[in-house]
């Protein structure tokens, strides 16, 4: 063996001995289980499968043709959808497919705005989505709240073709029930994104929009706790065969065979009761730290948080030095902007925490309200033995034993 190839299982070994050794707090990362690891990792990286189940444009794809199935039918009961593509590279491409089958080239769309937390796929400038359709924004109120009259009234206003529901840091729920009725009246479509959520969604603990959208669209990797990649799901019957060619071939060529395999294992550890409890403890744990922050006297986007993740307001520190400090300290979250942020995205007003990482390292109140003291200690300059702390903390509560 070569000595490039030996550096290279250094450095891999490097990141593993980091992951284990810090407390990830970024709200859209999870530790996927070491059977779909495996599983991703496996013997149909050399497998070209363009096309769907039954329907390829390569010979050799019959036990593809299975697992592709498998992971079909198991998005399907794990969101009671009737429709599931399993192909997306990522989220960003589950959502151009989406928009594809959806509306047509410079069509309206309206979204969060991204100061607001709204995604880069929503139409930011510099996002396909920005350039191909014409985008207008809904913003939320003065409570940092998203206000359904206010929405409704833009929606009138504006007469959008798609309104995008579903978000990066949004710490409350959207009502989709009020949304659905609206988009009948006005004869809009919808397209909910639950990227961040879906994980509380197939457990029941946040209402599943499949019935009140046109379109679903989410990651698996974030608080679903898969393998990277995305899907797409939908109950309008009318749209299936557009969504199917609206990802292949319109977005993409040969899906990433070996990652359907590992979504697939990821799909059915989701489809739990163990990971149902799993999703209840992300719930306690993201409360209680919410809840630590306010009593240290820090301001959150609101004083809930009914998700995974919530927002800290960052006054007299630049939010850059506090996730350097952070970093070297052996916590890893990411800054943030906080609702009509006036700051640049270098240097934005706030911090974004996400529980679903810790929880999955079986991490609970004593823990999490623990880590929410250190990080108010680091911010304040208060304690400057934190960093051998975090690393006993880790090792008590391993991602892979
Ligand atoms: C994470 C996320 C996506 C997709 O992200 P990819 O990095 O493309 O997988 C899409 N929408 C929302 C709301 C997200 O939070």
């Amino acid at each position: 063996m070569n000595k490039n190839f030996y550096n290279f299982l250094d450095l891999l070994k490097i990141e593993s001995i980091k992951q284990e050794k810090k407390i990830n707090l970024i709200a859209s990362e999870n530790y996927a289980s070491l059977s779909s690891i495996i599983y991703s990792s496996s013997c149909f990286i050399n497998k070209y499968t363009e096309g769907y189940p039954f329907n390829r444009y390569y010979s050799g794809c019959k036990i593809f043709d299975i697992f592709e199935n498998k992971a079909i039918i198991e998005s399907q009961v794990l969101f009671s959808s009737f429709f599931s593509n399993v192909q997306p590279h990522s989220g960003t491409q589950a959502n151009a497919a989406a928009y594809q089958s959806l509306i047509n080239k410079d069509d309206k769309i309206l979204s969060l705005d991204l100061k607001s937390g709204g995604h880069l796929s929503h139409g930011f400038k510099k996002n396909f989505s920005g350039n191909f359709y014409n985008v207008v924004n809904y913003c939320l109120d003065k409570n940092n709240l998203l206000n359904n009259n206010n929405i409704e009234k833009v929606i009138k206003y504006e007469k959008p073709s798609l309104l995008i529901l579903g978000y990066s840091s949004y710490q409350n729920i959207v009502e989709w029930d009020f949304f659905k009725k609206i988009s009948k009246k006005n004869n809009i479509k919808i397209l909910s994104d639950i990227s961040h959520i879906s994980g509380l969604i197939c457990s029941g603990l946040i209402q599943n929009p499949i019935n009140f959208s046109d379109v679903v669209t989410t990651t698996t990797h974030k608080t679903l706790r898969g393998i990277k990649g995305g899907i797409i799901l939908s109950n309008n019957k009318k749209i299936w065969n557009k969504i199917n060619s609206g990802l292949f071939p319109g977005q993409q060529g040969g899906c990433i065979s070996n990652h359907i395999i590992g979504k697939y294992i990821s799909f059915k550890e989701a489809n739990s009761y163990e990971f149902i409890n799993y999703t209840k403890q992300i719930l306690i744990n993201s409360k209680i730290m919410l809840k630590t922050f306010l009593y240290r006297g820090y301001n959150s986007s609101s004083d809930e948080t009914l998700n995974h993740m919530f927002l800290i307001k960052i006054n007299n520190e630049c939010s850059s030095y506090i996730e350097k400090i952070l970093e070297k300290n052996g916590i890893l979250l990411n800054k943030n902007f906080f609702p009509k942020d006036s700051k640049s995205s270098k240097k934005p007003s706030a911090i974004r925490i996400g529980l679903s990482s810790c929880t999955t390292r079986k991490m609970k109140n004593l823990e999490v309200e623990l880590i929410a003291n250190y990080i108010c200690d680091l911010i304040e300059k208060k304690n400057n033995f934190i960093k051998l702390d975090i690393i006993i903390l880790c090792k008590k509560f391993p991602i892979y034993k």
